[in-house]
C-alpha cells in the first residue's frame, strides 16, 4: 500500500521519531504549526477515525500522548484529529496532531 505513514512506521522512509512502542509511533511534523508539533499514529493502517475497528486503537493512541509530553516537559497542548478532506485531512492514515509552545485560539480555524 502506498501510504507515507505506513512507510514511516515500517522505517522505509526516515522521520524524526519522538516515541515508539509496540502499537504506535510518534514523529515530528514535517511542516510544524507550533514550536512543538508531532503526530501519533497506530502502526497498523486505518484510513481515518471512521475506520477504526477496535477500542484498543484509541487507547494505544491516546495513552501514548501524556507519556510523550511528560518526557518533553509539556503540560499544556492542543490535540487535533482531522477526519476527511473538508476537515483538513491530507494523509489518510489516522494521526493525532499534538502541538504546544504557543497560544492556541478557539474555535480552531
Ligand atoms: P492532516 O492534514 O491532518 O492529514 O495532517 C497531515 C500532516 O502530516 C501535516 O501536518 C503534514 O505536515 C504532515 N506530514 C506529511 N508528510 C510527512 C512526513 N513525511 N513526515 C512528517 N510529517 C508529515
Ligand atoms: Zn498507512
Amino acid at each position: 500500500m502506498d501510504c507515507i505513514f505506513c512507510k514511516i512506521a515500517n522505517k522505509e522512509i526516515p522521520a524524526d521519531i519522538v516515541y515508539e512502542d509496540a502499537n504506535v509511533i510518534a514523529f515530528n511534523d514535517l511542516n510544524p504549526q507550533a514550536p512543538v508539533h508531532f503526530l501519533v499514529i497506530p502502526k497498523k493502517h486505518y484510513e481515518s477515525l471512521n475506520n477504526i475497528d477496535s477500542d484498543e486503537v484509541f487507547k494505544n493512541l491516546f495513552s501514548a500522548i501524556p507519556k510523550i509530553t511528560k518526557k518533553l516537559g509539556i503540560e499544556e497542548y492542543r490535540t487535533v484529529v482531522n477526519t476527511g478532506e473538508s476537515a483538513g485531512q491530507t494523509v489518510f492514515h489516522i494521526h493525532v496532531h499534538v502541538m504546544a509552545g504557543r497560544e492556541f485560539k478557539w474555535p480552531a480555524g
